[in-house]
């Protein structure tokens, strides 16, 4: 799919997971080049901030042991919300959540979707709401998190660069705060994912404007989560100067290989494949995770 859209350069950022790689490096064909790459679940004041990290080493003890515990905690997380849920009388069961997940990481959607089979609920987004699982809400329980200025250390000591996923969106409708991006600055942060496509065309201005102002680099990504929110592979890339400058920053040359034009997108495998696989929602959904 890549390929038809006129990509050269693919990021595969999965949610606290760099398993999709490998796989999609196998399956990458016609010199599509696949850039190593991670959405990393920070939390600041309970609020999700996403923190891309790419070009790292996969094999940096620190970040895969940092991941393994985020991921680990997801499960614990989603017994412990089922078993609320049970408290209040619901009779939703960890089993059903992963059926659904179907070996993807496990996410507030899934058991969402759990909630709609049962008829608690008359929709996913109802799922989302202070009386059930939206954050504070009766059954949400918190997930393990790192501070966005520490997901950006974690990226840099295994020899990446660090940009900020989508800073207009955070959550209740807010932004990530200023003081946020800025200390992340101040831990390195080389970029601003300012073109995506959940932005406004204002928010898009601005967030290139601070970047500028900032000295970080403006990327782009079309955060493609498969069939979910419609498949947008290649809707918002990044251009080959701020890839080249992406590069750069992680310590590599500024061209790949041998490639010319180095548009950038990012993709979550895992949900890709599992929507094409049942035709249904799969994956997590945002800052729904
Ligand atoms: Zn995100």
């Amino acid at each position: 799919m890549a390929r038809e859209r006129g990509l050269s350069v693919i990021a595969i950022t999965d949610h606290d997971t760099t398993a999709g790689i490998e796989e999609a490096r196998s399956a990458a064909t016609d010199g599509l080049e696949i850039v190593t790459g991670v959405e990393l679940s920070a939390l600041h004041e309970g609020g999700p901030v996403h923190v891309l990290g790419y070009f790292f080493d996969l094999a940096a003890e620190e970040l895969s042991a940092e991941l393994k515990r985020l991921r680990g905690d997801r499960t614990l997380r989603m017994a412990k919300m089922v078993a609320k849920l049970n408290d209040l009388g619901v009779p939703a069961t960890f089993e059903r959540v992963l059926e659904i997940a179907d070996g993807a990481n496990l996410t507030r959607p899934h058991l969402a979707r759990v909630l709609v089979e049962l008829g608690v609920v008359a929709n996913l987004d109802k799922a989302f709401t202070p009386q059930w699982i939206g954050i504070g809400g009766r059954a949400y329980v918190e997930k393990h998190a790192v501070p966005p200025p520490r997901a950006v250390d974690l990226i840099r000591a295994a020899g990446g660069v660090a940009v900020l996923a989508h800073p207009g969106l955070y959550f209740h409708g807010r932004p990530v705060p200023q003081e946020v991006i800025e200390e992340m600055a101040e831990h390195g942060m080389a970029g601003l994912e300012a073109n995506h496509p959940d932005h406004t065309d204002d928010q898009r201005a601005a967030y290139a404007g601070m970047a500028s102002r900032m000295g970080l680099i403006v990327t782009g990504a079309s955060d493609c989560h498969g069939a979910l929110r419609g498949m947008r592979m290649g809707v918002m890339t990044t251009e080959p100067k701020a890839y080249a400058a992406l590069r750069q920053a992680a310590g590599l040359s500024r061209e790949s290989n041998d490639r010319k034009s180095n548009d950038m997108t990012r993709v979550s495998p895992k949900a890709r494949e599992s929507a094409a696989r049942k035709g249904s929602a799969a994956g997590r959904a945002g800052a729904r995770s």
